[in-house]
């Protein structure tokens, strides 16, 4: 592989519940491994999902925060080290995204849940073209805000689908075209080559990244990310990380190695 992946913005911690290792850990593998900077967006603590899915307490943000700001302070003079957060959009939160952005580097949309007349869906469900168009004016709404500079996993509303009707290619496409005119970044994201796959009709496909949703990112000249989406140090430098570098590679997709900050 020609370029090095030696930069990941989307790292997480032992915080969440679901990661392992703690900050310091990341660091040290990320110095070790010659990383310029590591961006760690740990899943946002959300009272109405803490239920639902593994994620930060709200009382375990300041401990993360802590934990942040020691790390940068014993190693600024090897690696940069960004703050962040890995959060779903929705309507009634712009307050806590602005107050976030206050004290955070940059924020990650990851929309793990839609809103479906008033109920909550996880989007590992979500299967029916209504359910898509959901997830797709959900996301379009939140890049609109101007709040998230990386879209995580944007293909991940296609887990539940086998081969892509002409409908889904245009939700698709729609995405695309917004992430493209708000400069937000679509993110190849590694770890869903460390997840099983999934089987429609006989045939396998990735959960995420699908290959048909990077050929329309080429096609519309969009610009894109590759994150570990790191839930153990080693997933800093794996196999995972090699094919979704070889699918931006063999896509010819122009991905971003930097993140730009303001
Ligand atoms: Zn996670
Ligand atoms: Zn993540």
């Amino acid at each position: 592989m020609t370029n090095q992946f030696n930069r990941n913005y989307h790292t997480h911690c032992y915080l969440c519940k679901h990661a392992k290792g703690t900050i310091e850990e990341y660091v040290l593998e990320a110095i070790q491994k010659g990383f310029k900077a590591i961006g760690f967006s740990d899943h946002a603590p959300m009272k109405f999902l803490q239920h639902r899915s593994l994620r930060m307490d709200e009382q375990d943000y300041p401990i993360y925060l802590k934990e942040l700001k020691q790390a940068i302070v014993k190693y600024y003079e090897y690696i940069l080290i960004y703050k962040s957060l890995e959060i779903e959009y929705f309507d009634n939160l712009h307050n806590r995204y602005e107050k976030l952005l206050d004290e955070l580097d940059y924020l990650i949309l990851g929309q793990h849940y839609i809103l479906d007349e008033g109920k909550l869906k996880s989007v590992y469900k979500i299967k029916t073209l209504k359910e898509l168009t959901i997830y797709k004016t959900t996301i379009i709404k939140a890049m609109r805000t101007k709040y998230f500079k990386i879209l995580a996993h944007p293909d991940i509303f296609l887990i539940n689908q086998g081969e892509l009707k002409k409908e889904i290619i245009d939700l698709c496409k729609e995405i695309i075209l917004v992430a493209k005119q708000e400069n937000v970044l679509l993110e190849i994201n590694a770890n869903g080559y460390r997840k099983k796959k999934h089987e429609e009709n006989g045939k396998l496909y990735n959960v995420y990244p699908r290959e048909e949703f990077w050929r329309l990112v080429k096609e519309l000249n969009a610009k894109a990310i590759i994150s570990a989406d790191a839930h153990h140090p080693k997933h800093l430098t794996d196999e995972a990380i090699y094919q979704a570098q070889k699918l931006s590679i063999d896509l010819s997709i122009e991905v971003e190695e930097e993140l730009v900050l303001d």
